[in-house]
């Protein structure tokens, strides 16, 4: 057996004959052919789409050049085939990114909702609202999960009435909920302003875990009073806010109102004047300050042991996107890449997002963690694969090449196709009618994969 790829590298050394010190029985490999030569074993029909390690070996068998593995280790990454279907077993991108730490008592609030709870006088669902400065939280008990809204005239309620404006909402419901339910807190304050919070799609989990730990509270209520623990809810609220934070070391009472409320009538302390309150509530504030700071740089420093910085974007840049949380139009996850694209970045909103230039067809919100993006890697030595082939002019229509069928569904009195179209990615499969197609052999070829992959069913 001769490849023609080995009568090539012969040809190019007449030209080219090479330095001459190479192992003995391989073939220098002249500048000009190298990427062919990777190309050959790496996505030849024998090899398909190794590693560096496998495709090196590989070329080494025939061939050598110097750098030889930089060249082969360059073109894998850049390989189109392989960004789209490859995972990585790297540590997730983008350093956990701290949320600013407030210095005064209900600025920055944490709303979130314990749902699923034991009907108690019909309430089933626990609004909690945290200040993340104090860490005092509010609890509100309601009927179901309550519109944008609804939890706006609750937090006029619970947090405007008592506490004034806060200056940043986080929940971890999302950055869509929270701009709603802003844009409803001005509305009902007849405030004219459009508040702009500060939105931290990064903080997932930093509220949640402050949710845990009052949803456990609520929980152990509930299992004692499975149908009363509404009218245990003051209760929990003072137990959480009279007891120690191991964020700040203080009660959130302490840090919020300077005093621990007493448990019994006769236990106060000496009196204090006004001024010396103002002085003592400033300094308790400090202090916490300073145990927040230190608090947030323990939990990034652990947080950060399982990941690593991610590369910085820039407008412009062209990237692939992680096809995990994409709802793609496929019946079979089977034939999904693990990665869409490439996109275009078309602004930087935040050193840890990206918004990307998205098909109109895939209808998310095209703003991502930088953990669900990864960057298009470019080489001399790997072309970029051709653009998709144009449609052609068909008995007077446009027509597209099908790659197959993955799906139908009636339609009406006919049939509908899920398409997968030649040179396009999942995020462009679209729904047509039968009539459409002009090739049957395509359906008779999805009939008899359908066939075959439904008797068994249930077994892998
Ligand atoms: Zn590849």
């Amino acid at each position: 057996v001769t490849w023609a790829i080995r009568d090539q590298v012969l040809e190019a050394l007449k030209a080219d004959p090479g330095p001459g010190n190479g192992p003995s029985n391989k073939l220098f490999v002249p500048q000009t052919l190298r990427g062919r030569v990777i190309h050959w074993a790496h996505s030849g029909k024998f090899s398909i789409h190794p590693g560096v390690g496998r495709t090196l070996a590989l070329i080494k068998r025939s061939f050598w050049w110097p750098a030889i593995y930089k060249d082969v280790k360059e073109y894998v990454s850049a390989c189109h085939v392989c960004a789209q279907q490859k995972g990585t077993n790297r540590p997730p991108a983008g350093l956990l990114c701290s949320l600013p730490v407030p210095s005064r008592p209900w600025s920055h609030i944490a709303i979130d909702f314990v749902c699923g709870l034991p009907a108690s006088h019909g309430f089933t669902t626990v609004l909690t609202i945290v200040d993340r400065f104090s860490k005092a939280c509010h609890l509100v008990p309601l009927k179901s999960l309550p519109s944008s809204v609804v939890t706006a005239q609750l937090l006029v309620k619970h947090v405007f009435r008592l506490h004034g404006i806060p200056t940043e909402i986080l929940s971890d419901r999302g950055p869509q909920f929270v701009s709603k339910v802003w844009k409803e807190f001005a509305t009902v304050l007849g405030a004219r302003v459009a508040l702009t919070s500060g939105f931290h799609p990064q903080t997932n989990g930093q509220c949640e875990r402050m949710n845990q730990e009052l949803g456990a509270m609520l929980r152990c209520v509930c299992a004692t009073n499975p149908s009363a623990w509404s009218d245990h809810l003051a209760w929990v609220e003072y137990a959480h806010n009279s007891h120690i934070s191991t964020a700040t070391g203080q009660s959130p009472f302490e840090v919020s109102v300077g005093y621990q409320p007493s448990l019994f009538p006769l236990q106060t302390g000496p009196t204090t004047s006004t001024p010396q309150f103002l002085r003592r509530a400033r300094r308790v504030w400090s202090a916490t300050k300073s145990a927040l700071l230190r608090t947030a740089e323990k939990n990034q420093r652990l947080a950060d042991r399982h990941r690593r910085p991610a590369p910085t974007y820039s407008p412009g840049q062209m990237v692939w996107l992680s096809a995990k949380d994409i709802p793609l139009k496929a019946t079979s996850r089977k034939f999904a890449p693990r990665y869409l694209g490439p996109f275009k970045v078309v602004a930087v909103p935040s050193p840890m997002t990206v918004r990307l230039d998205l098909p109109q067809s895939l209808k998310v919100h095209p703003v991502f963690h930088v953990s669900l993006v990864k960057p298009v890697v470019s080489s001399p030595l790997c072309p970029v694969p051709a653009p998709p082939p144009p449609a052609r002019l068909y008995k007077g229509g446009l027509v597209y090449r099908v790659r197959r069928i993955l799906d139908s569904r009636p339609r009406g009195r006919g049939v509908q196709y899920l398409v997968d179209w030649e040179g396009y990615g999942p995020e462009e499969r679209s729904w047509i009618p039968r009539s459409y197609i002009e090739d049957p052999s395509l359906i008779t070829d999805f009939e008899a994969s359908r066939s075959t992959a439904r008797t068994p069913r249930g077994v892998r």
